[in-house]
Protein backbone atom coordinates (compact mmCIF):
# COMPACT_ATOMS: atom_id res chain seq x y z
CA UNK A 1 0.00 0.00 0.00
CA UNK A 2 1.50 3.62 -1.07
CA UNK A 3 1.04 6.06 2.03
CA UNK A 4 1.99 8.88 0.84
CA UNK A 5 1.54 10.72 -3.03
CA UNK A 6 5.33 10.58 -3.53
CA UNK A 7 5.79 10.93 -7.03
CA UNK A 8 1.79 11.28 -8.43
CA UNK A 9 1.35 13.54 -10.79
CA UNK A 10 -2.36 15.69 -9.76
CA UNK A 11 -4.18 18.52 -11.91
CA UNK A 12 -6.21 20.76 -9.56
CA UNK A 13 -8.57 22.78 -11.71
CA UNK A 14 -8.95 26.34 -9.89
CA UNK A 15 -5.91 26.28 -7.99
CA UNK A 16 -5.44 29.74 -8.88
CA UNK A 17 -6.95 30.74 -5.54
CA UNK A 18 -9.16 29.22 -2.89
CA UNK A 19 -10.59 25.95 -2.10
CA UNK A 20 -8.01 24.58 -5.05
CA UNK A 21 -5.07 26.32 -4.28
CA UNK A 22 -5.34 24.60 -0.52
CA UNK A 23 -5.74 21.49 -2.21
CA UNK A 24 -2.59 21.53 -4.38
CA UNK A 25 -0.24 23.00 -2.05
CA UNK A 26 -1.66 20.20 0.81
CA UNK A 27 -0.61 17.28 -2.33
CA UNK A 28 2.85 19.05 -3.18
CA UNK A 29 3.26 18.76 0.73
CA UNK A 30 2.63 15.34 0.49
CA UNK A 31 5.22 14.95 -2.43
CA UNK A 32 2.88 14.89 -5.45
CA UNK A 33 3.86 17.30 -8.34
CA UNK A 34 0.81 19.32 -9.19
CA UNK A 35 -0.17 21.33 -12.32
CA UNK A 36 -1.30 24.57 -10.94
CA UNK A 37 -4.76 25.68 -13.26
CA UNK A 38 -7.14 29.20 -13.29
CA UNK A 39 -7.46 32.16 -13.94
CA UNK A 40 -5.93 35.37 -12.40
CA UNK A 41 -2.48 37.68 -12.79
CA UNK A 42 0.08 35.77 -14.23
CA UNK A 43 2.45 37.50 -11.92
CA UNK A 44 0.89 36.41 -9.22
CA UNK A 45 0.16 32.81 -10.62
CA UNK A 46 3.92 32.54 -11.00
CA UNK A 47 4.77 33.43 -7.83
CA UNK A 48 2.55 30.90 -6.49
CA UNK A 49 4.05 28.15 -8.86
CA UNK A 50 7.57 29.17 -7.33
CA UNK A 51 6.45 29.29 -3.88
CA UNK A 52 5.26 25.64 -4.19
CA UNK A 53 8.54 24.53 -5.86
CA UNK A 54 10.85 25.84 -3.01
CA UNK A 55 8.47 24.94 -0.35
CA UNK A 56 7.95 21.33 -1.27
CA UNK A 57 10.83 20.30 -3.71
CA UNK A 58 8.09 19.32 -6.41
CA UNK A 59 7.12 19.90 -10.30
CA UNK A 60 4.89 22.23 -10.82
CA UNK A 61 3.13 23.05 -14.18
CA UNK A 62 0.62 25.51 -14.96
CA UNK A 63 -2.42 25.66 -17.31
CA UNK A 64 -4.75 28.77 -17.93
CA UNK A 65 -7.75 26.55 -19.76
CA UNK A 66 -10.96 27.84 -19.77
CA UNK A 67 -12.68 24.78 -18.27
CA UNK A 68 -16.21 25.86 -20.27
CA UNK A 69 -14.49 25.08 -23.73
CA UNK A 70 -14.06 21.26 -24.69
CA UNK A 71 -11.37 21.96 -26.66
CA UNK A 72 -9.31 23.99 -23.85
CA UNK A 73 -9.70 21.31 -21.58
CA UNK A 74 -8.12 18.68 -24.21
CA UNK A 75 -5.19 20.97 -24.10
CA UNK A 76 -5.29 21.03 -20.53
CA UNK A 77 -4.99 17.63 -20.04
CA UNK A 78 -2.34 17.17 -22.86
CA UNK A 79 -0.35 19.81 -21.50
CA UNK A 80 -0.05 18.15 -17.90
CA UNK A 81 0.58 14.54 -19.59
CA UNK A 82 3.69 16.46 -21.68
CA UNK A 83 4.96 18.42 -18.65
CA UNK A 84 4.33 16.17 -15.14
CA UNK A 85 3.82 12.75 -17.20
CA UNK A 86 0.13 11.76 -16.35
CA UNK A 87 -2.43 12.68 -14.59
CA UNK A 88 -3.38 10.38 -11.71
CA UNK A 89 -5.38 12.21 -9.70
CA UNK A 90 -7.68 14.81 -11.47
CA UNK A 91 -9.59 17.27 -9.00
CA UNK A 92 -12.33 19.16 -10.59
CA UNK A 93 -13.09 22.07 -8.68
CA UNK A 94 -13.23 25.15 -10.67
CA UNK A 95 -16.40 27.08 -10.17
CA UNK A 96 -18.31 30.02 -10.37
CA UNK A 97 -21.30 31.55 -8.63
CA UNK A 98 -24.20 33.78 -9.59
CA UNK A 99 -27.51 34.40 -6.89
CA UNK A 100 -30.56 35.49 -8.17
CA UNK A 101 -34.42 34.43 -7.99
CA UNK A 102 -35.16 31.21 -10.65
CA UNK A 103 -37.62 33.79 -12.52
CA UNK A 104 -34.57 36.25 -12.84
CA UNK A 105 -31.82 33.93 -13.55
CA UNK A 106 -29.83 35.35 -16.65
CA UNK A 107 -29.57 32.35 -18.89
CA UNK A 108 -26.07 33.03 -20.18
CA UNK A 109 -25.32 33.24 -16.30
CA UNK A 110 -27.45 29.70 -15.83
CA UNK A 111 -25.17 28.33 -19.26
CA UNK A 112 -22.33 29.52 -17.82
CA UNK A 113 -22.47 27.77 -14.13
CA UNK A 114 -23.56 24.75 -15.88
CA UNK A 115 -20.27 24.57 -18.41
CA UNK A 116 -17.92 25.48 -15.63
CA UNK A 117 -19.50 23.55 -12.89
CA UNK A 118 -20.91 20.99 -13.90
CA UNK A 119 -20.11 20.20 -17.93
CA UNK A 120 -16.11 20.77 -17.25
CA UNK A 121 -15.95 18.01 -14.77
CA UNK A 122 -17.23 15.72 -17.39
CA UNK A 123 -15.18 17.11 -20.08
CA UNK A 124 -12.07 16.36 -18.21
CA UNK A 125 -12.86 13.29 -16.98
CA UNK A 126 -13.14 11.21 -19.74
CA UNK A 127 -10.42 12.04 -20.94
CA UNK A 128 -8.29 10.81 -18.14
CA UNK A 129 -10.45 7.79 -17.21
CA UNK A 130 -8.71 5.57 -20.29
CA UNK A 131 -4.76 5.91 -18.97
CA UNK A 132 -5.95 5.90 -15.17
CA UNK A 133 -7.26 2.28 -16.10
CA UNK A 134 -4.10 1.56 -18.07
CA UNK A 135 -2.02 2.08 -14.89
CA UNK A 136 -4.44 0.40 -13.11
CA UNK A 137 -4.97 3.61 -10.27
CA UNK A 138 -6.17 6.67 -10.36
CA UNK A 139 -8.41 9.45 -8.25
CA UNK A 140 -11.49 11.56 -9.59
CA UNK A 141 -12.18 14.29 -6.62
CA UNK A 142 -14.50 16.65 -7.49
CA UNK A 143 -15.24 19.51 -5.42
CA UNK A 144 -18.94 19.40 -4.93
CA UNK A 145 -20.72 21.81 -2.12
CA UNK A 146 -23.41 21.03 0.29
CA UNK A 147 -25.03 22.04 -2.42
CA UNK A 148 -24.84 18.83 -4.37
CA UNK A 149 -26.87 17.72 -1.13
CA UNK A 150 -29.25 20.58 -0.38
CA UNK A 151 -30.65 23.47 -1.63
CA UNK A 152 -30.29 27.18 -0.99
CA UNK A 153 -32.88 30.09 -2.57
CA UNK A 154 -31.43 32.22 -5.19
CA UNK A 155 -28.97 29.14 -6.55
CA UNK A 156 -30.55 27.46 -9.16
CA UNK A 157 -27.92 27.01 -11.53
CA UNK A 158 -25.34 26.18 -8.70
CA UNK A 159 -27.41 24.14 -6.99
CA UNK A 160 -28.32 21.88 -9.77
CA UNK A 161 -24.75 22.10 -11.16
CA UNK A 162 -23.67 20.56 -7.56
CA UNK A 163 -26.79 18.07 -7.67
CA UNK A 164 -25.15 16.96 -11.18
CA UNK A 165 -21.88 16.54 -10.05
CA UNK A 166 -22.95 14.77 -7.27
CA UNK A 167 -24.76 12.50 -9.82
CA UNK A 168 -21.54 12.12 -12.24
CA UNK A 169 -19.46 11.23 -8.86
CA UNK A 170 -21.55 8.07 -8.48
CA UNK A 171 -22.13 7.11 -11.99
CA UNK A 172 -18.30 7.29 -12.60
CA UNK A 173 -17.27 5.26 -9.00
CA UNK A 174 -19.72 2.72 -10.60
CA UNK A 175 -18.45 2.73 -14.03
CA UNK A 176 -14.66 2.14 -12.75
CA UNK A 177 -15.22 0.36 -9.47
CA UNK A 178 -12.65 -2.36 -8.94
CA UNK A 179 -10.08 -0.97 -11.67
CA UNK A 180 -7.85 0.74 -9.04
CA UNK A 181 -9.69 4.05 -9.74
CA UNK A 182 -11.85 5.99 -7.36
CA UNK A 183 -14.30 9.11 -7.68
CA UNK A 184 -15.54 10.74 -4.92
CA UNK A 185 -17.02 14.59 -3.71
CA UNK A 186 -16.24 16.55 -1.57
CA UNK A 187 -19.35 18.40 0.00
CA UNK A 188 -18.05 22.09 1.63
CA UNK A 189 -20.31 24.09 3.27
CA UNK A 190 -19.20 27.78 3.94
CA UNK A 191 -15.36 28.29 2.75
CA UNK A 192 -14.10 31.61 3.15
CA UNK A 193 -12.65 32.28 -0.33
CA UNK A 194 -13.17 35.01 -2.86
CA UNK A 195 -16.34 33.41 -4.47
CA UNK A 196 -18.21 33.57 -0.85
CA UNK A 197 -16.19 37.28 -0.23
CA UNK A 198 -18.31 38.38 -2.81
CA UNK A 199 -21.79 37.33 -1.54
CA UNK A 200 -20.79 38.73 1.70
CA UNK A 201 -19.91 41.99 0.23
CA UNK A 202 -22.88 41.86 -1.39
CA UNK A 203 -25.23 41.05 1.33
CA UNK A 204 -23.30 43.71 3.72
CA UNK A 205 -24.67 45.99 0.56
CA UNK A 206 -28.26 44.79 0.47
CA UNK A 207 -29.07 44.55 4.27
CA UNK A 208 -26.74 47.65 5.30
CA UNK A 209 -24.69 46.06 7.57
CA UNK A 210 -20.83 45.96 7.65
CA UNK A 211 -19.04 43.19 5.84
CA UNK A 212 -18.00 41.68 9.44
CA UNK A 213 -21.54 41.12 10.47
CA UNK A 214 -22.74 40.27 6.73
CA UNK A 215 -20.06 37.34 7.53
CA UNK A 216 -21.47 36.19 11.33
CA UNK A 217 -24.91 35.93 9.39
CA UNK A 218 -23.79 34.14 6.78
CA UNK A 219 -22.00 31.24 8.48
CA UNK A 220 -24.45 31.23 11.41
CA UNK A 221 -27.61 31.23 8.93
CA UNK A 222 -27.13 27.58 7.94
CA UNK A 223 -23.87 26.31 9.21
CA UNK A 224 -24.21 25.25 12.93
CA UNK A 225 -20.68 25.21 14.09
CA UNK A 226 -20.77 28.93 13.26
CA UNK A 227 -17.39 28.26 11.76
CA UNK A 228 -16.00 28.59 7.83
CA UNK A 229 -14.64 25.16 6.93
CA UNK A 230 -10.59 26.16 5.98
CA UNK A 231 -8.94 25.35 2.76
CA UNK A 232 -6.33 23.15 5.06
CA UNK A 233 -9.30 21.02 6.59
CA UNK A 234 -10.40 20.56 2.82
CA UNK A 235 -6.69 19.83 1.39
CA UNK A 236 -6.28 17.06 4.19
CA UNK A 237 -9.69 15.42 2.85
CA UNK A 238 -8.13 15.40 -0.39
CA UNK A 239 -5.31 13.93 -0.15
CA UNK A 240 -6.41 11.11 2.01
CA UNK A 241 -9.20 10.50 -0.64
CA UNK A 242 -6.17 10.47 -3.13
CA UNK A 243 -4.46 7.93 -0.59
CA UNK A 244 -4.76 4.49 -0.95
CA UNK A 245 -6.15 4.43 3.10
CA UNK A 246 -9.13 5.35 0.74
CA UNK A 247 -9.46 2.97 -2.02
CA UNK A 248 -12.78 1.24 -0.85
CA UNK A 249 -14.43 5.15 -0.96
CA UNK A 250 -15.50 5.26 -4.07
CA UNK A 251 -19.01 7.20 -5.61
CA UNK A 252 -19.68 8.78 -2.55
CA UNK A 253 -20.19 12.58 -1.27
CA UNK A 254 -18.44 13.81 1.80
CA UNK A 255 -20.04 16.52 3.90
CA UNK A 256 -17.57 19.20 5.26
CA UNK A 257 -19.94 21.34 6.62
CA UNK A 258 -19.97 21.70 10.45
CA UNK A 259 -23.42 19.79 10.79
CA UNK A 260 -25.02 22.01 7.65
CA UNK A 261 -26.38 18.77 5.85
CA UNK A 262 -27.41 16.89 9.40
CA UNK A 263 -30.23 19.29 10.31
P1 LIG B 1 -12.45 30.89 -5.90
O1 LIG B 1 -13.20 31.94 -6.63
O2 LIG B 1 -11.49 31.26 -4.83
O3 LIG B 1 -11.67 29.96 -6.94
C1 LIG B 1 -12.25 29.54 -8.15
C2 LIG B 1 -11.18 29.02 -9.07
O4 LIG B 1 -11.79 28.56 -10.29
C3 LIG B 1 -10.15 30.09 -9.48
O5 LIG B 1 -8.88 29.47 -9.60
C4 LIG B 1 -10.65 30.53 -10.85
O6 LIG B 1 -9.63 31.08 -11.68
C5 LIG B 1 -11.15 29.20 -11.39
N1 LIG B 1 -12.11 29.33 -12.49
C6 LIG B 1 -13.34 29.90 -12.46
N2 LIG B 1 -13.91 29.80 -13.68
C7 LIG B 1 -13.03 29.16 -14.49
C8 LIG B 1 -13.05 28.75 -15.85
N3 LIG B 1 -14.09 28.97 -16.67
N4 LIG B 1 -11.96 28.12 -16.34
C9 LIG B 1 -10.87 27.90 -15.56
N5 LIG B 1 -10.80 28.24 -14.27
C10 LIG B 1 -11.88 28.87 -13.74
O7 LIG B 1 -13.58 29.91 -5.33
P2 LIG B 1 -13.56 28.73 -4.24
O8 LIG B 1 -14.47 29.14 -3.16
O9 LIG B 1 -12.20 28.29 -3.93
O10 LIG B 1 -14.33 27.60 -5.08
C11 LIG B 1 -13.72 26.44 -5.56
C12 LIG B 1 -14.77 25.35 -5.70
O11 LIG B 1 -15.32 25.08 -4.42
C13 LIG B 1 -15.95 25.74 -6.59
O12 LIG B 1 -16.34 24.62 -7.37
C14 LIG B 1 -17.04 26.09 -5.59
O13 LIG B 1 -18.31 25.90 -6.11
C15 LIG B 1 -16.72 25.11 -4.49
N6 LIG B 1 -17.27 25.43 -3.17
C16 LIG B 1 -16.92 26.58 -2.54
C17 LIG B 1 -17.44 26.84 -1.27
C18 LIG B 1 -17.09 28.07 -0.50
O14 LIG B 1 -17.74 28.33 0.52
N7 LIG B 1 -16.12 28.84 -0.90
C19 LIG B 1 -18.31 25.92 -0.68
C20 LIG B 1 -18.64 24.77 -1.36
C21 LIG B 1 -18.10 24.53 -2.60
Amino acid sequence: MQISLKGKNALVTGSTSGIGEGIAKAFAADGCNVMIHGFGDQKQIDALCQQIRDAYKVKVAFSGADVGKPDQVAQMIATCEKELGSVDILVNNAGIQFTSNTEEFPIEKWDAIIATNLSSAFLASRLVIPSMKKRGWGRIINTASVHGLVASEHKSAYVSAKHGIVGLTKTIGLETAGSGITCNSICPGWVLTPLVQKQIDDKAKAENITPEQAKINLVSAKQPSKEFVTVEELGALAVFLASDFARQITGASIPVDGGWTAQ
